[in-house]
């Protein structure tokens, strides 16, 4: 079934460079199912007014469509309440916002554990929390490919107050147990923030079961528009936290020297929202969801095991992450002998193959890897092992073609 699905995406049926496209740039963004596409000319036909405010049947019927959003996405990774559901831009809004909860929480004397493998939205608002508290940032560091868990062990003491770790890491491709890492984080008393922005759109997400006290996710990763995300927090700790922003919306009252602030979710969503882009992240849920997560999870699974064995066997090829297949979601990232990465994806993409190649936002992680850039072949649900076959006869070419 899952093979059937191209023609969902129009974007994929078109020829780059003489070739038809082979479209393997998915950790960058996802594209978007027609489901996707129609609901937002359809919102914008139909329903476009803005939320919260109005009493006529316009401005109603969006609110409804904004709040059923939130509601799916409560549902999608099960969330107790829709006020733990925060609509943002994206993982990196999300996680700068819990960073502002850090900011009110943290003194010198506290911790901050993260790891060497995060993506840049989640180690540059740490330094500015611990430069502005004077709180310490560690890091944890690898072994085969994969979180050391006895340095993380190490690492996080009763002096850590955040541990913040990507669920699937946006270049080793590596599945990191959160379940475990929150345990321990919760055993020193510190919170357990996840980016979840690499997982979310492959694999079932639960913030219950996984005890996330936060968990931060992009729509446009997982077939939703760009410019919407996700902030989930616990309810008790939202309570807690500050707004970030303040203006319209977020508000109870307003007296002429102070304010009061409205109940959650509300509280943290200033100013008019991306109403489309909420409404448009629901219907990839519903997409999603009518694929099924697990099979999803399958389908990416066999094109790992389809595709490692037959890039392995290329001589000169460099490939990092975990050896274990089985810890690896559908991220590739590798390097050419004596070939730049950004040669490799220019000649890959006369193919038609789109891949990634750079630092992918990464530069501490490709410091201690010893490589300046990789490129980054990354794969989602509407692939196949005809793109496999593809990737590999274009790497194969693009290798005889410098040689
Ligand atoms: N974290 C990870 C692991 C990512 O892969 C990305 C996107 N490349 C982000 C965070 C940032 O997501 P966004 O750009 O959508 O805010």
């Amino acid at each position: 079934m899952l093979d059937n699905i191209k023609k969902d995406f129009p974007v994929l049926n078109q020829i780059v460079n003489d070739e038809p496209l082979v479209y393997l740039d998915n950790a960058a963004t996802t594209q978007k199912p027609l489901s996707v596409l129609s609901v937002l000319i359809d919102y914008y036909k139909t329903d476009n007014a803005n939320v919260h405010r109005g009493v006529h049947t316009l401005a109603e019927r969006a609110t409804a469509k904004y709040e059923a959003a939130r509601e799916k996405v409560r549902a999608f990774i099960n969330a107790k309440s829709t006020k733990e559901v925060l609509f943002t831009r994206g993982t990196t809004t999300s996680l700068n916002w819990v960073t502002r909860f850090a900011d009110q929480i943290l003194s010198a004397t506290d911790e901050i554990v993260i790891s060497i493998m995060e993506h840049h939205s989640n180690i540059v608002p740490w330094q500015q929390v611990a430069e502005a508290t004077g709180a310490t940032l560690k890091f944890v560091y690898l072994k085969d490919g994969m979180l050391d868990m006895d340095d993380l062990r190490a690492k996080i003491t009763d002096k850590t107050k955040f541990v913040s770790i990507a669920h699937v890491s946006n270049v080793l491709g590596v599945i990191n147990p959160i379940k475990e890492i929150a345990e321990i984080a919760h055993t020193h008393g510190a919170y357990m923030v996840v980016d979840g922005a690499q997982s979310t759109p492959h694999m079932k997400v639960d913030v219950q079961e996984l005890d996330a006290d936060f968990f931060a996710f992009s729509g446009h990763k997982m077939m939703g528009p760009t410019g919407i995300g996700v902030l989930y927090g616990k309810e008790e700790l939202l309570m807690q936290m500050n707004p970030v922003e303040f203006g319209g919306e977020m508000i109870d009252f307003v007296y002429e020297s102070h304010s009061t602030w409205t109940e959650l979710p509300w509280k943290f969503e200033a100013g008019t929202p991306n109403i489309a882009g909420a409404i448009a992240l629901g219907a990839a849920i519903d997409y999603i969801n009518s694929l099924g997560l697990d099979e999803i999870h399958q389908h990416e699974r066999e094109l790992i095991d389809y595709v490692m064995p037959k890039l392995l066997e290329i001589d000169g090829l460099t490939l990092y992450g975990p050896v274990d297949n089985a810890k690896r979601s559908g991220v590739i990232a590798f390097n050419l002998e004596g070939l730049h990465p950004h040669d490799v994806a220019t000649a890959l993409d006369m193919e038609g193959v789109a891949v990634r190649a750079g630092h992918h936002c990464a530069q501490p992680l490709l410091h201690y890897l010893d490589t300046p850039a990789t490129a980054r072949a990354s794969f989602y649900v509407y692939n196949t092992k005809e793109d496999c076959d593809k990737l590999v006869e274009a790497i194969l070419k693009t290798k005889e073609f410098f040689s």
